[in-house]
């Protein structure tokens, strides 16, 4: 582990601040983070558990206890149905087939059965989809259900807050959102009898129950109907609307510290800054906003199905370059381009060298910075530095090779040799692979046939047809890298030819594409034989 002290990193700054406040107020930090379990959460979801791990790690590193909270947020009503559901094996599903799931809309989510009947609810099904993408990632929060928190009680010393103080709550709701007015009460009922979320028109603070008639709630741009059920129920049975529930959580869990989306910054977090000191009497927590990210240039959205879940990136990706991904500046829009992963993993990769004082030189900041980062994206540091092979060439040997004989052949060319390496090595050919598949398109091999060998030629200068024969037949002997260069310079020169034109001829024939792997490594993976036959 890296020393964090006076660390310039975004989490270690974040992390310092938690424990001052921690010490001024003389207690345990939290740190929180929430999720609605409305459907499969995508990786822009995920910012919010990161944002809130890495502060929480560095907090922990640095000798301090913490509590590490996650909510999820089950009584939030179903608002709308996604166009994919992922199963618990994280494989997905097209909605249209759960049709009768419409019929729940505007039903709290724990309350709304699961659609693959695989677990007590909609809720827990996609909490537990949730929790184990996360576990693969070695994160692993306090988990706690909103609805049962209702259940045990824990939000009434705040219900009864915000009716006691009903007139400044509805001042606060009024002057932050011009759609409400002042006498505005923030308490939804659930109906006993249809389950749909319902404003109330009573409340008795003695008995702690409120009045309602089942009128339905108007869901986004649609209206759950209601069904005209009049009458008195416990509070623990309605809910506190979410600008209130949100820092009636952080007065439950005392919380230091918690991230937030770019969304709730202008809406709820302004109310939160009003109702911690008016209502509930507390100081808010360190607030910390991040920004979104896109993934191939657009907003991922459950409605239009373009989502992607933890599962779906450790497809196609290792967990820890996955991780290196959220422990970058959050400050920043960034634009997740699945077609350019390797570029993510070439930078994880060299964060690990630069970790073990093997990196190429940078300026001291960016090296410190680095090696943070790695050190936090890391669940555990290796005691060395591992000799990775690097994605871009992974993926092109999963494509021609068996995963077996593709580490056989990094072991021939002295890429690794230890079982750790072949271990990483196995891991990473095995996602380079799927990823190749998936979004790898441009990055394809295709080994030419004969035939197309013989057209490639067909095209080339005489020079170059003439430098591919000779080439073809020095391969009948094995060469190192360097002897086979060196071949190469002999042949170029006896045809005239610059070495440029006889790689782009090589390729051409070869792979159809004007540049490929390195021509050595081509030649191990291929076999001379073959090479021989097709450049001849
Ligand atoms: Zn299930
Ligand atoms: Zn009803």
């Amino acid at each position: 582990m890296q020393s964090n002290q006076h660390s310039l990193h975004w989490a270690d700054q974040l992390a310092e601040k938690i424990i001052e406040r921690a010490h001024r107020e003389k207690r345990v930090p939290n740190v929180k983070c929430q999720q609605t379990p409305s459907g499969g959460k995508h990786i822009g979801n995920l910012n919010d558990v990161m944002r809130a791990y890495f502060p929480y790690k560095s907090v922990v590193e640095k000798g301090e206890k913490c509590t590490f909270v996650h909510t999820i947020d089950d009584r939030d009503p179903l608002k709308d149905i996604p166009a994919k559901f992922a199963d618990l094996d994280a494989k997905w599903h097209d909605s249209s087939q759960f049709a009768e799931l419409k019929k729940y809309l505007g039903r709290p989510l724990v309350r709304v059965p699961d659609p693959f009947g695989c677990c007590s609810s909609y809720a827990a099904h996609f909490t537990t989809v949730w929790m184990a993408g996360l576990k693969m990632i070695g994160v692993e929060p306090e988990l706690h259900s909103v609805d049962t928190l209702y259940k045990a009680g824990k939000f009434d010393p705040y219900i009864k807050l915000v009716f006691e103080n009903r007139e400044k709550a509805g001042k606060i709701v009024s002057d932050l959102q011009t759609t409400k007015d002042a006498t505005y009460v923030p308490f939804d009922a659930i109906c006993p009898q249809c389950g749909v979320l319902s404003n109330i028109d009573d409340f008795d603070l003695k008995g702690r129950k409120v009045h309602f008639v089942c009128g339905g709630k108007a869901i986004k741009k649609k209206k759950a109907e209601g069904c005209g059920y009049e009458g008195w129920i416990a509070w623990g049975e309605g809910k506190l609307q979410w600008r209130f529930e949100w820092p009636a959580l952080m007065c439950i869990f005392n919380t230091t510290f918690e991230p937030f989306g770019k969304d709730h910054a202008e809406g709820s977090w302004k109310s939160v800054l009003r109702i911690m000191p008016e209502i509930f009497k507390r100081e808010p927590p360190i607030p910390f906003m991040y920004e979104f990210f896109l993934v191939n240039g657009e907003k991922m959205s459950a409605s239009k199905g373009n989502v992607y879940i933890v599962q779906d990136m450790l497809k196609i990706m290792e967990p820890e370059p996955f991780k290196f991904y959220y422990v970058k500046r959050p400050e920043k829009q960034r634009d997740l381009d699945l077609s350019k992963v390797f570029q993510l993993v070439d930078e994880f990769d060299e964060s690990e060298k630069a970790y073990f004082g093997k990196g190429e030189e940078k300026s001291e900041n960016r090296e410190e910075n680095a090696k943070r980062m790695y050190d936090l994206a890391m669940s555990e540091i290796p005691k060395k530095c591992p000799n990775r092979v690097s994605f871009s060439f992974a993926a092109q040997l999963a494509q021609l090779l068996t995963v077996d004989k593709a580490v056989k052949t990094l072991k021939e060319l002295g890429h690794i040799s230890t079982s750790g390496d072949v271990a990483l090595a196995k891991r990473r050919l095995a996602v380079a692979k799927v990823w190749i598949e998936l979004y790898g398109k441009e990055h394809r091999l295709n080994v030419s046939t004969v035939a197309e060998a013989n057209q490639h030629k067909s095209l080339l200068s005489s020079n170059q047809q003439g430098a591919l024969s000779d080439f073809a037949t020095a391969l009948a002997s094995a060469m190192n890298e360097s002897a086979q260069m060196e071949q190469i310079r002999n042949i170029c020169k006896k045809h005239n030819l610059p070495v440029s034109d006889f790689f782009s001829a090589v390729y051409s024939t070869l792979i159809n594409k004007p540049r490929g792997p390195k021509l050595h490594t081509l030649v191990s993976v291929l076999g001379r034989e073959k090479v021989a036959s097709l450049l001849a």
